[in-house]
């Protein structure tokens, strides 16, 4: 049994284990309507009124439609600076929100190929690129996976998400300037020291190649959460050579079929966390990694008042669930 606060290396955050307490089991509900093909938005797209961006590779045979979210969570307009209302800074929420499309209903990122995880990868590099070009107030681009009702994905029908914003996310900072901290602390990476000490130690990798490694973080907030690194750190995603895209594919499809043979197919949430747009050197000691969080866990009053959350499964014990899981 697990019992102790563990703080996080890089961003100071504390997280309590706590491995006795009655683990949520994940309850995949089965909603008809939810899943139910016929009435599917993302089935005919031009009738849904959604505005493309670009298909891939083409628009007769796509594989990956790019479009604009209907309901986007940052709107369209002119960026302007911050203002003041009374005491309080506001930014007005202007940026993109983009949806990745899968062609087929039924098939999640588990169940593609390592080619088609490939393509993947390249299209979120070009279209983040894209944004970064035609934004030069984004501070930050988010790309993000919602895979089941439970991880918040609205529709059912496979699709990723790329979102920039006008603000630098609190999280997202801490851990950039967490970063830099250390460095000037140890002149050393923060991720160098992280990565080497999981390496040596084995117990939480749940696969790896000569590039990338998959692991469960020993300070993981959530139970079966997997992190995967590339293993010489760089801190921009979208600025990853086109010649490590198979490997990156390899080992991030791996832990897709692993987290969904061990934990019987849950909903989860994937983002890759990347250093900001902003060219600056404190970001040199940032590492650019994909988070995949299994939605096993239910926020209670505890996390929601102190900000700690409370992981009811030691990182071991999921790394070797996972890494156990044959597929
Ligand atoms: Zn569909």
């Amino acid at each position: 049994m697990l019992n102790e606060f563990r703080r996080n290396l890089v961003s100071g955050e504390w997280v309590l284990f706590a491995t006795g307490r009655a683990k949520h089991p994940p309850s995949p509900e089965e909603d008809r309507q939810y899943t139910a093909k016929e009435t599917c938005p993302f089935e005919d797209l031009k009738k849904s009124g959604n505005t493309p961006v670009w298909f891939y590779p083409d628009e007769n045979n796509w594989r990956i439609a790019v479009y604009e979210n209907k309901f986007p969570a940052v709107g369209q307009g002119m960026h302007v600076d911050s203002q003041t209302q009374g005491p309080f800074e506001i930014q007005e929420s202007v940026g993109t929100h983009n949806l990745f499309i899968y062609k087929d209903h039924e098939r999640r990122l588990s169940d593609f190929s390592v080619d088609e995880i490939v393509e993947v990868i390249r299209i979120y590099k070009r279209r983040y690129k894209e944004i970064q070009d035609a934004e030069s107030m984004a501070r930050y681009i988010l790309i993000f996976h919602n895979s089941g009702k439970e991880a918040g994905a609205s529709v059912y029908h496979p699709h990723s998400q790329i979102i920039s914003t006008p603000i630098l996310p609190p999280d997202v900072a801490k851990s950039v300037s967490g970063s830099y901290r250390f460095f000037e602390e140890h002149k050393k990476n923060v991720y160098d020291v992280l990565l080497k000490w999981e390496m040596e130690s084995g117990d939480r990798i749940i696969c790896q190649n000569d590039k990338f490694v998959a692991f469960c973080p020993f300070v993981s907030k959530y139970p079966y959460e997997v992190r995967i690194f590339m293993k010489n750190a760089q801190p921009h995603f979208e600025q990853l050579p086109d010649d490590f895209d198979d490997e990156l594919a390899e080992v991030l499809l791996t832990a897709l079929k692993k987290i969904k043979k061990a934990l019987n197919d849950p909903d989860f949430n994937m983002l890759i966390h990347t250093a900001p747009t902003e060219p600056t050197h404190t970001h040199d000691y940032y590492c650019w990694h994909i988070e995949i969080l299994p939605k096993t866990k239910i926020t209670g009053g505890f996390e929601l008042g102190t900000g700690v959350d409370i992981n009811v499964v030691d990182p071991d014990e999921a790394a070797e669930k996972l890494r156990n899981a044959e597929v």
